[in-house]
């Protein structure tokens, strides 16, 4: 098979490392790829943005399966284009994918067949969406309605903190079009997890449960990230717990968008608040989180491949992935400054080679006319490591770590925390 990844991140890294390991796969291309994934795919200098010469380059080279990475270009239809044009793809069309695309969409959608999720109302009006959050006990959660590069959240601790983000997201439209709309919702208290499903539009087969680390700081401080660090499998999800996320939420999800005529093919992505009556969606992606994802592959015994294809041509019944039981811990490497600015093309050195049960992911790297790796953009590495437990999983990692020559870098020191405290007891 000619397969072609669209993205340039750590999942990217991660989905392009799994799939050419798979005997069925000839030839990998990735767009547009990086320093990384250049080690394992060719990398064409193809935006994720620029559909013309995506559907160009898959037909020209008969590419027979096109698998993508990021919400922005499943949102924008990307799928749909590469449907048209006759190319297998793993990712939801545009109208599926907007259970990410819209919160009100997806809160809509949660409502109307009975998925728990926190109280909400969808506001197109600052005077009354500011009304409605006074009828909430602080903290109040204000959400921009369109994708906002994961910033469109507002926890308000107060009504007053809760008035000025309407204000910021509706009058002084700080995500542009993304906050004309915004969904105002109830505050949930508890542990998030991730949790993921394969679909091809009827069935869901669930693949297993992470844990990321939003904040930038040690114990969770700080400003939100796209994430710091993962780990898989996340103990709060209990096999109880992960029984009751595809029963009352997944599945009724995928009949949901079945029946409204949008059928989901791709991975859904739950974002899940266990409270104390259980789990709850906080949110629905259309795609793989990034830097879970990379766990979730370090983890998979099973060949991607087919599993990718059974989404695409509605044979997942039946289907059955194998899994290292071990733990798989990445930690995310960034450039000082992230989330706020950072200052490219900083070199990385001493990146140690991949192992038996580790390998560095890049996230944001490009390879210098000196044949040095380049560090671009804010996350820049996802180190990554299987260990018996969350504990020895980390320490490999903070060992990989350690080596890396990158003075311009900085980590968290704490990922899997939660999991060791519960390891310690
Ligand atoms: P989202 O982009 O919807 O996942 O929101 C980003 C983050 O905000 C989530 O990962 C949660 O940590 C937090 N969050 C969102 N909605 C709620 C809620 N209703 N209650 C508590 N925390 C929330």
């Amino acid at each position: 098979m000619r397969i072609l990844v669209i993205g340039s991140g750590g999942r990217e890294h991660a989905l392009c490392w799994k799939i050419a390991a798979s005997p069925l796969c000839d030839k990998l291309y990735c767009a547009p790829g990086n320093a990384g994934i250049a080690a394992v795919a060719e990398c064409v200098p193809i935006g994720v943005e620029e559909f013309d010469r995506l559907v160009a380059f898959a037909t020209e080279r008969k590419i027979d399966l096109v698998v993508v990475g990021p919400e922005a270009p499943l949102v924008k239809g990307i799928a749909d284009q590469l449907r048209a044009a006759g190319v297998a793809v793993f990712g939801p069309s545009m109208k599926a994918a907007e259970i990410e695309g819209s919160k009100g969409f997806m809160k809509d959608l949660a409502a109307k067949y009975g998925i728990p999720t926190a109280r909400y109302r969808r506001f197109t009006d600052a005077a009354e969406a500011k009304a409605f959050a006074r009828t909430l006990p602080a903290p109040v959660v204000i959400k921009a309605d369109g994708l906002a590069a994961g910033k469109g959240v507002v926890i308000a601790a107060s009504h007053a903190e809760a008035d000025a983000a309407i204000d910021d997201m509706m009058l002084n439209r700080q995500f542009g079009a993304a906050g004309d709309s915004v969904v105002v919702e109830e505050f949930l208290k508890g542990e998030e997890l991730s949790f993921f499903a394969l679909c091809d539009g009827d069935t869901a087969l669930p693949l297993v449960s992470a844990q990321d680390h939003k904040q930038v700081g040690d114990g969770d401080t700080g400003p939100n990230t796209g994430g710091m660090g993962a780990y898989s499998p996340a103990p709060v999800a209990t096999p109880e717990i992960e029984r009751r996320i595809m029963d009352e939420i997944v599945r009724p999800a995928v009949a949901g968008l079945k029946a409204e005529g949008r059928p989901f093919q791709g991975v859904l992505f739950a974002g899940i608040m266990v409270t104390a009556e259980g789990p709850k969606l906080i949110e629905f992606n259309a795609r793989f989180g990034d830097p879970e994802c990379e766990v979730l592959c370090l983890r998979l015994m099973s060949d991607l491949v087919p599993a990718l294809l059974a989404c695409t041509d509605g044979t997942l019944k039946n289907f059955a992935l194998r899994w290292y039981p071990e733990t798989a811990l990445a930690v995310v490497m960034a450039t000082k400054g992230y989330p706020g600015s950072v200052t490219n093309g900083s070199i990385i050195r001493n990146l140690p080679p991949e192992g038996d049960d580790c390998i560095v992911f890049h996230c944001g790297t490009k390879r210098n006319a000196q044949g040095e790796i380049e560090a671009h953009g804010g996350r820049v590495l996802a180190v990554s490591a299987l260990g018996k437990n969350v504990r020895e999983a980390q320490a490999k990692a903070y060992a990989l770590v350690d080596e890396i020559d990158w003075p311009e870098g900085f980590c968290r020191r704490d990922i899997g925390w939660r999991a060791i405290a519960r390891e310690g007891k």
